[in-house]
């Protein structure tokens, strides 16, 4: 790794995690619990903003995080295809919304008092054997030496390409948060704009997330935008093109553990290729890693789960994207069966 250039500090930890996500502090939380050295770097200059619409579902993280981050919470699902409306009903919440920026900051508070030395405005600019060179923003370059790298960088993993390996399913996000209180949860299957993607209605207090999901195969960003100002248009939702924010979804999963680092969350591919989501599979590959970091003979049955379930919704994913009029009739099977209760919204989750 070339060092050029002046450097201001030389400092060693026991692991390097690199992202300032759910991944990277899931796991960095819980190294420092069991007593490891850890730096996080994130390149932003706060915790917690990302492009995302903030669903989370109660089989996954409802119960898991303070009811005090829970802005709204909704039992029924209003899900509309070509052909059909559903509204799937249970006495639970089925998903509910957080704000990214509160949940951001609420476990970087619990990373910290685990001991966790979080550096803001800091990026990772290049890896070598067992350092990373870093820009630290208004404080120059430190050279970071580590024992164990974890990248937990985001979809467009800098730690990813490092350790080579390459990245062919991705889907394409683009969320606006509208200020408006809209009443229900809403997902739209459109084939004709969204190919196997959707578009979403997930409101939260005072806002409501408003975007739509694809896999970049299927449209360009560029489309993409076109497309769900055309949907909000046809259902009478003031959006602006400029209201509009893009995040890649890399779904394409090869393994969290390499020979020169780990990757977990959306660096890893864990998100899913259905849906999009990423909170999850992010929370429970950060703590999987982690504990094979503190015990390389740790079975990680959690993150098996959780990849059998990334496969599934993977293949369905690159089914419906490659045969599109297949993937549009898929759509309406999938409203039959969860109107006869044949299968269960839990299906479309990520957590088991
Ligand atoms: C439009 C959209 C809507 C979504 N909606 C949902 C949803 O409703 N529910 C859900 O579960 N998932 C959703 N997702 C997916 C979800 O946002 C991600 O899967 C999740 O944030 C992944 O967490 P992570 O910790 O792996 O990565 P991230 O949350 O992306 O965190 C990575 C962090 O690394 C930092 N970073 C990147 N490069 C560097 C570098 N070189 N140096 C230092 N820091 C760096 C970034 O700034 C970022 O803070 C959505 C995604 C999009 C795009």
């Amino acid at each position: 790794m070339s060092m050029g250039g002046a450097m201001v500090c030389i400092a060693k930890t026991d692991v390097l995690v690199v992202g300032g996500g759910p991944g990277g502090l899931a796991c960095a939380t819980l190294l420092a619990q069991h007593g490891l050295d850890v730096v996080l770097i994130e390149r932003k200059p706060a915790i917690g903003p990302k492009v995302c619409a903030g669903g989370i579902t109660w089989h996954g993280l409802i119960r898991m995080v303070p009811e005090t981050l829970i802005e709204r919470a909704f039992p029924e699902q209003a899900i509309f295809s070509d052909r059909q409306q559903l509204v799937v009903r249970r006495n639970n919440p089925i998903i509910a919304t957080v704000s990214r920026e509160k949940m951001g900051q609420w476990m970087a508070r619990q990373a910290e008092d685990a001991g966790v030395r979080i550096w803001t405005s800091t990026r990772l600019v290049a890896c070598g054997e067992h350092q990373a060179r870093l820009d630290r923003e208004g404080r120059g370059e430190c050279i970071l030496k580590y024992a164990h790298l974890v990248g937990a960088d985001g979809s467009n993993s800098r730690v990813r390409r490092f350790l080579g390996v390459a990245t062919e399913n991705m889907g394409i996000g683009l969320n606006a948060m509208v200020p408006k209180d809209l009443p229900r949860m809403e997902w739209h299957l459109c084939p004709r704009l969204f190919g196997s993607g959707y578009a979403w209605i997930f409101p939260h207090s005072g806002v409501s997330s408003v975007g739509a999901y694809a896999d970049q195969r299927c449209c360009s960003a560029l489309h993409l935008r076109t497309r769900l100002l055309q949907w909000c248009d046809e259902h009478h939702l003031a959006l602006q093109a400029t209201d509009l924010r893009a995040g890649w979804v890399n779904f394409d999963y090869q393994g969290v553990r390499f020979d020169k680092g780990y990757l977990v969350g959306d660096a890893a591919g864990l998100a899913s290729g259905l849906t999009g989501e990423g909170i999850y599979p992010a929370l429970v590959s950060g703590q999987a890693v982690a504990r094979m970091i503190l015990d390389p003979a740790h079975p990680a049955d959690e993150l098996a789960r959780l990849v059998r379930k990334h496969r599934r919704h993977q293949q369905m994913a690159l089914v419906a994207g490659r045969f599109p009029q297949l993937g549009a009739v898929l759509m309406e099977l999938l409203l039959l069966l969860l109107r006869w209760k044949l299968i269960d919204f839990h299906a479309l989750e990520m957590a088991d």
